[in-house]
């Protein structure tokens, strides 16, 4: 039950802080972590292991101020237990991802819990390695002076690219949105500056890992969360294994062609879901609709996907019409993905809520229409919680992941 797999290069991060010595101690770690708190009682019975072995590694985790027992508030037996936690106080990490419209950066402590933001907006699509790397260290050594625990107890940093990565290498071989941004040696780079272990990872595994950690506590063996934006893309865990496919490559929901509309898309195809239904593709058909019709979207300066969503909440015709409709085709999408690969839950982006309740029964109920009444009855269809920062918390997480597996 507590095998997974997150497919990245955690054993080249040499310098690592392993808070785990062996494999029963891992167990313990990422049990706490998906059902904290949890008595040792409790533990035995997820892991079919025995008492004594648990009790004696339980006490090491204890002694190393890892985790942290509080009284009485696991309720799940007959008599009150004292439950275990990660202990916030051990040490943080840091996510940081970065993409062609700026850097967001999240530091969270070893129990899983944010403890500092930042974003900054600028553009990088145009800037070299560089000036790119220098404002990557930066705000990595800004975020930690916001916090308190001093600087040593920083365990790691997750570096989550928008681009194709090597992760045996640890470059950040080619983004189609940043120009100079190509056989990019971000570990190196990163690790000789900051003097911390680095890890490089994509988007879509930092995100569907960031909902997985910190809304769904591992809970869900099969899931899609489906990321909704200037792109689409779709990130999977299957069986318990995030997939990531040949080259990291898994994922691009957004170039499925689902329509013979010669709407050209930014990887050159045409009729593409991305070119149809994204928050790019629905600014460009109201900007070009606005002209005929009485729509309040007309009085905006620079048209954008989220005044689209934000109009069509507020019932605008023209808004609702183009929303609907990327909608629609959004849900026919997903719906294929979900036939094909059978998951317990479809997640969706938070930013699909700013559309409104209508717009999202519309989702609903395209997605609910064209899937197979079998995979109907066991699918579990949700809107994330996580409104910001998800693929830097995604980020975090996949190093903390790395610092409790032995
Ligand atoms: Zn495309």
């Amino acid at each position: 039950m507590y095998l997974w797999s997150t497919n990245l290069s955690i054993d080249k991060l040499l310098n690592l802080n392993k808070l785990a010595a062996n494999g029963t101690q891992t167990t313990i770690l990422q049990i706490v972590r998906d059902n904290s708190p949890i008595s040792r009682s409790g533990i035995v019975s997820l892991t079919g292991q025995p008492h004594a072995a648990i009790s004696r590694s339980t006490a090491i985790l204890l002694s190393k101020n890892i985790l942290v027992e509080d009284g009485g508030t696991d309720t799940k037996g007959p008599r009150r237990k004292r439950g275990l936690r990660l202990n916030p106080d051990y040490g943080y990490v840091i996510g940081i991802e970065y993409g062609p419209d700026g850097i967001e950066a999240v530091a969270m402590n070893t129990a899983y819990q944010p403890i500092a933001k930042s974003t900054k907006t600028i553009d990088l699509a145009n800037r070299d390695q560089k000036e790119i790397l220098e404002l990557i260290c930066a705000t990595v050594k800004s975020i930690q002076k916001d916090i308190k625990m001093p600087a040593a107890q920083c365990l790691g940093v997750a570096a989550v690219d928008p681009g194709l990565i090597d992760d045996d290498a640890g470059i950040s071989a080619l983004a189609t949105t940043m120009e100079h941004w190509n056989n990019v040696p971000v570990v190196n780079t990163l690790e000789e500056q900051l003097k911390l272990p680095v890890l490089l990872l994509g988007t879509s595994t930092a995100k569907i890992l960031a909902v997985d950690r910190l809304e769904l506590n591992n809970s869900i063996a099969n899931l899609l969360y489906i990321e909704y934006g200037k792109g689409i893309a779709c990130g999977m865990k299957l069986n318990n294994t995030y997939i990531s496919g040949q080259g990291h490559l898994a994922g691009e929901l957004g170039h499925l062609q689902i329509s013979n509309s010669q709407a050209v898309c930014r990887c050159g195809g045409v009729g593409c879901l991305e070119a149809m239904a994204s928050l790019t593709a629905i600014a460009k058909t109201a900007a070009a609709g606005i002209e005929s019709n009485n729509s309040s979207l007309s009085q905006k300066h620079e048209l954008t996907g989220m005044d689209v969503l934000r109009a069509a909440a507020q019932h605008d015709r023209l808004a609702s019409r183009i929303v609907d409709e990327a909608l629609e085709r959004l849900g026919v999408a997903v719906a294929g993905i979900v036939n094909i690969l059978s998951p317990k839950m479809v997640l969706f982006d938070s930013v699909i809520n700013e559309a409104g309740s209508e717009a999202v029964a519309v989702l609903m109920r395209s997605l609910q229409k064209t899937v197979l009444a079998s995979h109907r009855r066991q699918l579990e269809i949700r809107i994330s919680s996580l409104t910001s920062h998800i693929g830097a918390l995604g980020g975090a997480a996949a190093i903390l992941d790395a610092c409790l597996t032995a």
